[in-house]
Parts: structure tokens; sequence; C-alpha cells
């Protein structure tokens, strides 16, 4: 019995592994990962890692010795590099490989590269795994000015952090306002000001046409504007891109992640893709994408999925269809989002201040819940989200109308 094979150990091929063993799964379980670490979780990379209030043990989402006590068979440091479909053998990076009865793809996201010239000097970081944030907490004690490019998540995760550390902090944003794509307007508004309150500038409507350097290190940013901004740190922070490559090579469909069906199948019924690399149906995103799938970097999205998949792989298949919900750390402020929006949905604001939360609706409907410290907000939301609830712009806005009493 060759078991179960799940290329990459991160979120959600641990999940994978660790809820088949819950469920009574026998057979052998492997777990390859290029990764040198234990399996990590990434979030706290940029929060609280990079501040110091955590150490490495307070990642690792099990202690050393879960993975043999579950029979769960960990190689580390070791790369998926090719998939033998007609033989269900996966090639390794050490020239072995491994024979499967099931392959999952578990391979996650890299970082999108900044394709300007510069990108590649010394002092210019990007942060997906343990090794980059360890890199960068050195960088943060030795440097003063800090370029920030891309103000998404991590970049302002980022900007949150090294202003609290002292340094001059400038986040440049091609769009108008910081997560554009993910957030509505009010609330891209207000985490401006609460980062501008820790003192990081932004330059929206910005691109980088260079890194500058000297002696092979980064000492600025040049922008298409022609302003040229001092720098010896820069953070590039501009999204990612799914590792689909060891799908795509074996013919398998996966332009914009591994393509997967509800169950998170792919058309070869000995292979699955789950977490940040497989692009899936989901009724959460009607009227956001052409064909209703959508790819999702979360820690829920990761966990959901090797769940639903590691049920199916013990014969009790469900469609995939837990509601999304997802987080942010930044400075003082925790933000909270339910569901999936687009930039076209409209926006109606509950509470006010600080904490408030901004119902979004496509269609009519209620797509999404943005909450700032607002965590009563959050789980109603997802409540009346995963219900699919019908609540309308009027009552979201009326602060007497009673929302918990409807979640119920
Ligand atoms: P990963 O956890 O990335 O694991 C994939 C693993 O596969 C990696 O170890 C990778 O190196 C390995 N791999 C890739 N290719 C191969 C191969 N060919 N062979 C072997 N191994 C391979 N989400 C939230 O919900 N909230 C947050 O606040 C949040 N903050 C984040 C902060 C940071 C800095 C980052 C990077 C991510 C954050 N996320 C957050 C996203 C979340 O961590 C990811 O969505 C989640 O880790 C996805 O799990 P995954 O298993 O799909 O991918």
């Amino acid at each position: 019995n060759a078991g179960i094979v799940v290329a990459g150990a991160g979120q959600a091929g641990f999940q994978l592994a660790a809820s088949l063993r819950e469920s009574g799964f026998k057979d052998p379980i492997t777990l390859v990962g290029d990764e040198a670490a234990l399996p990590y979780q990434r979030p706290p990379l940029s929060k609280a890692y990079l501040a110091g209030k955590t150490d490495q043990e307070g990642l690792f989402l099990r202690p050393p010795g879960f993975f043999a006590e579950h029979a769960i068979s960990h190689r580390p440091g070791l790369r998926a590099v090719a998939i033998d479909r007609a033989e269900r053998r996966l090639q390794l990076s050490d020239g072995d490989s491994l024979p499967y009865d099931h392959l999952v793809l578990a391979t996650g996201a890299r970082n999108r590269p900044l394709p300007v010239p510069g990108a590649d000097l010394e002092g210019v970081r990007q942060l997906r795994g343990l090794a980059d944030a360890d890199a960068l907490k050195a960088d943060i004690a030795a440097a003063r000015a800090v370029v920030v490019v891309g103000a998404g998540f991590i970049g302002l995760e980022f900007a949150a952090v090294a202003a609290a550390r002292g340094l001059a902090v400038t986040v440049i944003e091609a769009a108008e306002r910081p997560m554009a794509r993910a957030v509505s307007a009010v609330m891209g508004d207000f985490f401006r000001g609460t980062q501008e309150a820790l003192g990081v500038r932004f330059a929206f409507g910005a691109g980088v046409t260079v890194i500058l350097g000297r002696d092979g290190r980064a000492t600025g940013v040049a922008l298409a504007d022609g302003r040229e901004l001092p720098a010896d740190l820069v953070l590039v922070g501009i999204g990612v891109l799914p590792n689909g490559d060891l799908a795509a090579e074996a013919g398998l469909p996966a332009e914009n992640g591994v393509q997967v069906d509800a169950f998170l199948g792919t058309p070869d019924p000995a292979i699955s893709a789950i977490g940040d690399c497989a692009r899936f149906p989901t009724p959460f995103a009607r009227g956001l994408t052409a064909d209703d799938t959508v790819r999702i970097e979360s820690v829920q999205n990761a966990i959901d999925q090797g769940r639903c998949l590691a049920a199916r792989l013990v014969g009790k298949p469900a469609a995939y269809g837990a509601l999304p919900w997802f987080w942010s750390d930044q400075g003082p402020h925790k933000l909270q989002i339910a569901g999936l929006s687009g930039p076209g949905d409209d926006s109606v604001v509950r509470g006010s201040g600080n904490a408030f939360s901004v119902f979004r609706f496509r269609d009519g409907r209620l797509s999404a819940v943005e909450s700032v410290d607002r965590a009563g907000d959050h789980m109603i939301a997802r409540r009346l989200l995963a219900a699919g609830t019908p609540l309308t712009p009027d009552q979201a806005a009326d602060p007497g109308f009673d929302l918990k009493a409807l979640a119920l």
C-alpha cells in the first residue's frame, strides 16, 4: 500500500495529514516539504515573530514528536520535481521517487518578483517563509529607512512593525489606497490613517522603476514620477503566484492555480490539490469571477480544505463549501473579514470611530463583512454568510437592528 503522498508540508498539507489520522486512516502518509523546518504557521512571520514577541517554537503547528507518534513521515528539505501519473510516482529532488495511491498537491504560493533593475541587490527582501523572516529581523535591527513596495496585507503588517521599531517607513502603492483589491474604500482609508498615525508615509499611484544601489547593496528606490527615496531596506510585497508547475507539467489544468472541482480533485482521480495553490469553485465567488472559481490565500482555507479532502479520502466525500474568513493585525488594530467581496460591491458602515464594520453587498446580497476591532460583528457575519441569511443594506446600517438575533 503506497498510501498518500503530500507535496508541500505547509498549513494545508499538514492539516490533511493530521485530519487523515484523526479520521482513522491507517495507510502510510508522507509529507514532502522543501523547507527545513517542521510545518509551521506563516501569519506570525509578519506580526508577532517579526516583532520578536514569539520564538520559532511558537510557530510550529505541532511539536517534533507528533509526527512519529502519528506515523506521518515528514521529509524536510526535499522538493517534489515531477509527477509520473502513469506509474503513480512522485519524483524528488534527491533523485529518489515515491509511489502513491493518492497524491495531494499542497505546494502553496511564491512571491511575485518585482520586475525592475536592482531587484536582486542586497537589502531587497520578500517575506514568505521562516528564513525570510529571520533575515528581515536582522535587517530591521540594522536599517534606518525602509521602503515597502505594495500596500497589501503583508506590506502593511511589515510597515507597522518596522514603524513601531522607530524606522522611517514609506509604502509605495500603484493603486490609490491600501489593500485596494481586498477591502472597501472605507476600510482602506481607515488603515491608511492608522498607519500614518504610526509614522508610515505613503506614495499612492506610484510605481518603482529602479532599485538604486551602491557596492551591491540597495540605497533607495526611484519612482516613475522621478522621485527618489532613500532606503537601506526594501521589502517587496506585491502578491503571490500559485505553485502549479508540478500539475501543469504533468498535463493537468493549472492556470492561476491547480484547477480542482468542488471535491478538490483534479481531472486525474489519483491527484487532488488544496490550499494556496488550488483554484476551486465556491458559491461565495458567485458574481465575483467569470466561472465562480477562486484561489484563496488564507489559513482558514488551507485548514478547511485539508479537512474536506481528508474526509473524502476516508470515504466521506462532501463538496467544499466553507465560508472564507481572514484577519490582519496592523499596529494596534485587528481587521477581520468574512466572505468574499469585489471592488464593485456596495458598502454600508455599521459603528463608528476606531471600531466599525463595513457590510458589503453584491447584487443586493450580503457578500462580505470587514470588521475592525468588532469581533462580535465578525462572528455574527460568519454565521449570517454561512447560512445565507438574508440581510438588507438598511438593516445593516441601522444600529437598532438586532443582528445577533438574526444570526441565531
Ligand atoms: P504554505 O503554507 O505556503 O505551504 C506550502 C509548502 O509547500 C511550503 O513550505 C513550500 O515551500 C512547499 N513547496 C512548494 N513547492 C514544493 C515542492 N515542489 N516540493 C516540496 N515542497 C514544496 N493568512 C491568514 O489567514 N491570516 C494572516 O494573517 C496571514 N498572514 C500571513 C503572513 C505571511 C507573511 C504569509 C506569507 C502568509 C500569511 N497568510 C495569512 C497566508 C497563509 O499563511 C497561507 O494562506 C497558508 O500558509 C497556505 O497554506 P498552504 O499549505 O497552501 O501553503
